[in-house]
Order: C-alpha cells, then sequence, then structure tokens
C-alpha cells in the first residue's frame, strides 16, 4: 500500500494530512468517555455521543474517521448501532472499534461479525488503545486518498467519468423510487481544438481548468453532480429538477463564462470562450433507460452546436 504522504502528494491534497483525524466516543458512562478524551484529545477531534440515536445521527450529519463504540448501553445496544450505521451508505465506511468490559469470545465474535475491526477492553490500556486507533486511521485515511484518486480527474479536480457513472446509477433509482424529475446539462467547450492550436496545450488545459471552477461554483444542492465526461465536456446531474429549472440554470452557465472573458482570438463567434449546453429532463420510469437521457442531452448540444453555438438548447 503506497504511503499516506505519497498518496496525498498525487492527489494534491495536503491538507487531509495535516488535518487532525475526528474519532466519535460512544459510551452511556461519563467517566468512560473522559478516560478516551484524555487519551485522544491531544492529537484527535474528540467528540461524544452517550446513546445510540445520538451516535448515529452524528454520523450522519458528520461522519468521524473512526468510532469507539460501547458495546452495553441502555436502549439501542453498540452491535445495533454498529449494524445500524452498516447499512447507510453515508456511514458505512467509517471504522468502529468495539470497546468493551466483557471478556467473552462469543461477545467478540458478535462484534466483529456486526462489522466492528477490532476490540478493545475496558479498563482501557491507553497506550494499547492508541496503537490501534493510529493503525485503523492510517488505514482510512489511505483509503479516502486512494477513493479520491480513483473518482477525480486530475485536471479540473472535478468528478471523474466512473465517479458520474456512480452517481448516475444512483440518483436514478432515488429518482424512480421517488418519481423525482431528474434533469441532465451535457457541456461542451465552443471551438476549442482552434484554442489548442493557438494558445497551445498547456494554455488548453488551464482553460478546461477555469472553465471547470466555474461550473463547479454554480452547482450548490449537495445531490447536483458536475463532471469531466470526455476531453473538453462536461456533464451536469441534477435530481429534482424539472426541465425550466435546468435550462435556466444552463443559461446562467453560459452567462458566468461570457462575463470570465477568457481570450479565444480564434473563436467563430467572437472573441470569448463560449459554452454550447444541450439540456433534458425526465421522470424515470420502468421503461427508460439511463442512457437515454444522455442521448437526449447530447442530441440537444448537437441543436446547440448547430444552431450557432453559445447558447442553450431544451
Ligand atoms: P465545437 O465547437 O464543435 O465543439 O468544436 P471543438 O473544436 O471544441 O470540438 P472538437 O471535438 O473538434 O475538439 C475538441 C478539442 O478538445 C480537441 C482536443 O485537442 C481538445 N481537448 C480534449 N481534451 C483536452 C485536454 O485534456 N487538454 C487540452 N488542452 N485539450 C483537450
Ligand atoms: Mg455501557
Ligand atoms: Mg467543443
Amino acid at each position: 500500500m503506497p504511503t499516506l504522504s505519497y498518496l496525498a502528494s498525487l492527489t494534491n491534497n495536503q491538507e487531509l494530512l495535516s488535518k487532525r483525524p475526528r474519532i466519535l466516543v460512544v459510551d452511556d458512562q461519563a467517566l468512560n468517555i473522559q478516560t478516551l478524551y484524555q487519551i485522544f484529545s491531544e492529537d484527535h477531534d474528540v467528540f461524544m455521543a452517550t446513546n445510540g440515536p445520538r451516535a448515529i445521527e452524528f454520523c450522519q450529519q458528520t461522519p468521524p474517521d473512526l468510532i469507539l463504540l460501547d458495546v452495553i448501553m441502555p436502549g439501542m445496544d453498540g452491535l445495533e448501532v454498529c449494524a445500524e450505521l452498516k447499512r447507510d451508505d453515508r456511514t458505512s465506511d467509517i471504522p468502529i472499534l468495539f470497546v468493551t468490559a466483557q471478556n467473552d469470545a462469543l461477545e467478540e465474535s458478535r462484534a466483529l461479525t456486526a462489522g466492528g475491526l477490532d476490540f478493545i477492553s475496558k479498563p482501557v490500556n491507553p497506550d494499547t488503545v492508541r496503537a490501534r486507533v493510529k493503525t485503523h486511521i492510517t488505514l482510512k485515511l489511505q483509503r479516502d486518498l486512494l477513493q479520491r484518486l480513483v473518482f477525480t480527474d486530475p485536471l479540473t479536480g472535478l468528478a471523474n467519468r466512473r465517479s458520474f457513472d456512480n452517481s448516475y446509477d444512483k440518483e436514478w433509482r432515488h429518482c424512480l423510487r421517488h418519481r423525482h424529475a431528474l434533469s441532465m446539462l451535457m457541456i461542451d467547450i465552443d471551438y476549442f481544438k482552434l484554442y489548442n492550436d493557438h494558445y497551445g496545450h498547456q494554455q488548453g488545459d488551464h482553460c478546461l481548468a477555469a472553465v471547470a471552477a466555474s461550473l463547479q461554483a454554480n452547482f450548490g444542492r449537495p445531490h447536483d453532480v458536475v463532471a469531466r465526461y470526455g476531453g473538453e465536456e462536461f456533464i451536469c446531474l441534477m435530481p429534482q429538477c424539472e426541465l425550466e429549472g435546468a435550462r435556466n440554470k444552463a443559461e446562467n452557465l453560459c452567462q458566468v463564462l461570457m462575463s470570465m472573458a477568457i481570450p479565444h482570438s480564434e473563436s467563430k463567434i467572437g472573441d470569448v470562450v463560449t459554452l454550447s449546453i444541450g439540456v433534458a429532463s425526465t421522470v424515470p420510469d420502468e421503461t427508460q433507460t439511463r442512457e437515454s437521457l444522455i442521448a437526449a442531452a447530447d442530441a440537444k448540444l448537437y441543436e446547440a452546436k448547430n444552431a450557432g453555438r453559445n447558447r442553450v438548447a431544451a
């Protein structure tokens, strides 16, 4: 496994290394929480929850890098908390270490089967718990960085095609289940070959990164997805958004890019870099395929190109 700092250098994510790992301690006894807090607070941000439901809510909202989880608690016990966290996509990757007073082989095997990674006995030995936590946090950060490498386009920092395919699948199924509208923008830079030919490939790369940043900055809703689809093509997914809303967003993106005024002396339609955008929208049902929405957005993009570029077709 490559080292953390090597992975961080590949992903331009040095800040991930310097950030303090976040640990959630879950225990119904304040004294136990305090003990673990004292062991970890110097090098970690330590959060606490005194019951299962609170722990789950915390993890859904602000997932920690690791959980130290008491087994025996009134109401929801540690095993149930663990199982619940493993069921939810948002929380299933958080490493869980059980902390328990019991010294029972059966209990230990149940905890590990529930998805716990390790088992620490109370009263805790500070050196042991520190060492185990360090191991698991290192693995977790390595995994986070690898995931970033796999799903990020290195030039623009946007989601790449693989990441888009994953998100699209998830959002399609969600919209299908809830009968929500799902809109898509297919975005292409106008006369970008001429841009490269004139300004050089490196300047072309800078331009792509600037366009990507402007697209990203204009999407704020949590389930919206902006990705690099191909060379100078970008794709945006807007769940729970109707055609009209998507068209307005596309018009806005064209305006914003024009106002950035990136010089393009070779463009046949002006002297700055512009975009053409195809917009399509549907309420997914069982008769449609995911490809059909992409094909519709693509067809609209070609309509926008043929109608003169620097415009939206919906
Ligand atoms: P149109 O207005 O019809 O879209 O014309 P166009 O020139 O933009 O389209 P075309 O498909 O002919 O050319 C796309 C260009 O995008 C060609 C390629 O050199 C450039 N390109 C694709 N990927 C990259 C990249 O990663 N970096 C740079 N600098 N250029 C790229
Ligand atoms: Mg307890
Ligand atoms: Mg183009």
